[in-house]
């Protein structure tokens, strides 16, 4: 069977198209971006009356959004242990309940909205395939939260496991039905790039919108300063493979170990998820390949379908980054660093961002601030990338005629597997004729020699 490389939520639905911006317009609200982000902060906004516009580069959920999994959970991998030991209990039980509380506000709204988009509640599964200890651990740093979760020794993987952490009742869906009901009514241009924002303009070559408030969905925001974002986090690309022939469980999984599977079905299609790795780097170890063999070793009957990738924003500190985007634009507001699971995260941004643009007091701003600073969490995570980067830019200013990437100058690495030249610093991607695929570029690959 012929392997289609596309995901299965942009396969099974078509969302209706929209015009470019008309001309220049005034606004409440600018948001930047119509992924999972940028759309339920516009929806919630609108509930409350703002006059909101959204601008979209591409298509509506033409970004990452279209190529995620789609589980909705707080269960973050092997997450509380290391945010009790990072921030104190206080802080670990916000994070879980701001993630808790995002599922139960996707089904109000799949609810409300009377949207059809494959929402289930689903057991969510911790698993390890080496280590007893580490699961009990977690279960215990889970529990001392509050989170409602046990440890199974067996599962329904068809491969041996030592155990697993269930958090049950969590969710999944499909993220483009999803997005289509709740865009329905919204103000969307598609096809207008945002160009440049100067204070409350926003500039897109159609014209520009004036707004009071603006927000920077566009999964890594494209200014270098003020914000300085650059510097808190990189990007992980990871892989879906879409398996048929496989006998259908209950629940969704996620490995505890490096280079460990997800796990979610999709009405007869089981997503299998992995190859992770920093974009830019590793790409002979990680990607397609490495997540083939995985899933042949542990799923020798199943059949590949279709394949896709995405990439996400890992901040250094574990926690995304969320709120006003700087001191000095204390009218822009930013969500980025979603760390993979951006559909708890979008919908925590949507509800502070909104809540701090309607003057509402939420009770998770402070923890996901970007005003923020957690220095001794973030160092080590932090000198790393500073490494990257100078290697990346010397590189560039010692090599004639390699290709750099148009956002600081670092040196691009070919991905062969995907046929993309690929930015190790930051993560920006282009394709081999040097057109832009993925920000925070914004702007065509240059030659260093130009
Ligand atoms: C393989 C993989 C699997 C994942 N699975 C899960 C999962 O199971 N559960 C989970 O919770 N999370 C998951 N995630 C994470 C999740 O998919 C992302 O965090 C989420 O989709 C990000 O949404 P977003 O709106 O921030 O970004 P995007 O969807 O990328 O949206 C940003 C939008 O901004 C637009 N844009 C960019 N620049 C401009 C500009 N200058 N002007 C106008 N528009 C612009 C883009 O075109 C894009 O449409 C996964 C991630 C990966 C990589």
């Amino acid at each position: 069977m012929e392997i289609i490389m596309e995901s299965i939520w942009s396969q099974t639905v078509q969302i209706d198209k929209r015009e470019h911006l008309p001309g220049d317009t005034n606004a409440d609200v600018a948001v930047i971006g119509a992924g999972m982000a940028g759309l339920i902060t516009a929806y919630l906004l609108k509930k409350q009356g703002k006059n909101v516009v959204v601008l979209e580069a591409d298509r509506i959920a033409g970004g990452q959004t279209k190529n995620t999994t789609a589980k909705i959970t707080s269960q973050h991998g092997a997450i509380y242990k290391t945010l009790i030991e990072h921030y104190g209990r206080e802080k670990a039980q916000l994070y879980a309940r701001a993630n808790e509380s995002a599922i139960d506000a996707y089904e109000k709204i799949i609810y409300d909205e009377g949207i059809d988009c494959h929402f289930k509640r689903e057991n969510s599964y911790l698993y390890s395939t080496v280590d007893e200890n580490s699961l009990k651990e977690e279960l215990r740093a889970a529990a001392s939260l509050g989170i409602k979760s046990y440890l199974v020794k067996l599962t329904k993987l068809p491969f041996p496991v030592k155990g697993a952490v269930c958090f049950p009742e969590q969710a999944q869906f499909h993220p483009l039905e999803f997005l289509r009901g709740i865009s329905r009514d919204i103000q969307i241009y598609e096809n207008t790039k945002a160009l440049k924002v100067n204070g409350h303009s926003v500039i897109t070559k159609w014209g520009t919108v004036k707004a009071q408030h603006i927000v920077f969905a566009t999964h890594y925001p494209f200014p270098i300063v003020p914000g300085f974002y650059f510097a808190r986090q990189h990007q992980e690309r990871s892989y879906v493979l879409a398996i048929k022939g496989i006998e259908k469980w209950d629940g969704m999984y996620y490995c505890m170990e490096e280079g460990g599977l997800s796990l979610r079905w999709y009405e007869d299609v089981l997503l299998v998820g992995g190859g992770a790795h920093r974009t830019g780097m590793k790409y002979s170890e990680c990607g397609y390949s490495a997540l083939r063999r995985s899933a042949k070793q542990l799923l020798p009957k199943g059949e590949e379908v279709a394949a896709w990738a995405a990439q996400d924003c890992i901040t250094h500190d574990e926690l995304p980054l969320i709120g006003t985007f700087s001191v000095l634009r204390p009218y822009w507001y930013v969500a980025t660093g979603l760390k993979k699971w951006g559909m708890t995260g979008s919908m925590i941004s949507a509800e502070i961002i909104s809540d701090i643009i309607c003057g509402i007091e939420n009770p998770y701003a402070k923890l996901f601030s970007p005003k923020r600073c957690h220095f001794f969490a973030a160092r080590k995570k932090l000198w790393r990338d500073i490494k990257i980067s100078m290697a990346g830019l010397k590189r560039g200013w010692l090599n004639e005629g390699v290709k750099r990437c148009s956002h600081m100058g670092c040196v691009l690495k070919l991905n062969k597997e995907e046929g993309t030249w690929d930015c190790p610093c930051h993560g920006s991607r282009f394709k081999r004729d040097g057109s832009l695929i993925d920000n925070p570029a914004q702007t065509n690959f240059r030659k260093s020699c130009e």
